[in-house]
């Protein structure tokens, strides 16, 4: 049986990865993916540029993205896969979504000037440029202004869920999500549920996720087992990569090293023609 390296979950520059479109496929390339989804949050300005020069060096593009949604307070993300990237209502909600996320990155600044820290907005956006802005970015920016000694003392000391400047996202439910990307054409999935409890999951199904996403970084050997063991039961699809990010993330060694099958994808396919037969 034929098995090619597939990578789900990837970002790009366009959100809060490191590396650009270009750079990320080579890299995929070097590592031996492919089959690769770019999955940026709350963007899918890649995909199309992605598609070209995978095609060029032969890594075929699965249109992704990654959307955050809130059930009760808790954060959940789910990825679309194979959606519409020309799809109005699609690139709507999305552009609305970066729009609240730079409201949301202003307020964070606001609350770390309260907490005496020299930062302003065009600070983060220097490092954010056009592209969805997150924590992540500001947490470079605290680096780059030398509040903080490394990126991840920046989440620990300040922005991490609950931290003293962590602020929300705009809130968006599960079915909301769901349903943007079943209206653009694509699945859903539940992004690495490896912190999620049984009872929320079972929730997320019932809500209509098409499926979960299986292997990822944060999942032991025993989680994956755990949510194939979930996908079969329900009978939903499964998914997995390496949302790698790279950068100041040290998170180089698992791409190429977190990785799914081709079959994975043909499954995804055949539910589209189903649902669309
Ligand atoms: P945002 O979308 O702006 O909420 O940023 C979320 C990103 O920040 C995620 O992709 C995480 O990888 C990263 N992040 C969130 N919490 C932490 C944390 N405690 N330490 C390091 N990175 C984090
Ligand atoms: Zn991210
Ligand atoms: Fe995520
Ligand atoms: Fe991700």
């Amino acid at each position: 049986m034929e098995t090619r390296k597939v990578d789900l979950h990837s970002h790009t520059n366009l959100s809060d990865g490191f590396y650009s479109t270009e750079e990320l496929i080579y890299k995929a390339k070097d590592v031996g993916i492919e089959i690769l989804s770019i999955t940026d949050h709350d963007s899918v300005n890649a995909i199309e540029e992605a598609t070209s020069i995978g095609r060029e060096v032969g890594i075929e593009i699965i249109p992704g993205v990654e959307i955050s949604s809130d059930l009760r307070g808790i954060e959940v993300h789910i990825l679309g896969y194979f959606i519409d990237i020309n799809n109005k209502e699609l690139e709507h909600y999305l552009m609305f979504f970066r729009e609240e996320r730079k409201i949301r990155a202003s307020r964070i600044v606001d609350k770390l000037n309260q907490l005496g820290l020299e930062i302003t907005l065009e600070d983060v956006m220097k490092i954010a440029k056009n592209s969805a802005v997150g924590r992540p970015h500001i947490a470079q920016a605290l680096l780059a202004n030398e509040l903080v000694g490394s990126y991840q003392e920046a989440f620990n000391k300040y922005i991490k869920n609950g931290g003293p400047a962590y602020e929300k996202k705009v809130h968006l439910s599960p079915q909301s999500a769901f349903k943007i990307i079943s209206d653009a054409g694509g699945l859903s999935f539940i992004a690495h549920p490896g912190n999620m409890s049984q009872n929320l999951i079972k929730e997320l199904i019932d809500a209509g996720a098409d499926g979960i996403e299986v292997i990822h970084p944060s999942h032991s050997k025993d989680l994956i087992r755990f949510y194939r063991g979930i996908v079969n039961e329900y009978f939903l699809l499964e998914s997995g990569g390496s949302d790698f990010h790279g950068g100041k993330r040290n998170d180089e060694d698992n791409f190429g090293k977190h990785y799914t099958s081709q079959i994975v994808v043909e499954a995804m396919r055949s539910r589209l023609m189903r649902n669309s037969a």
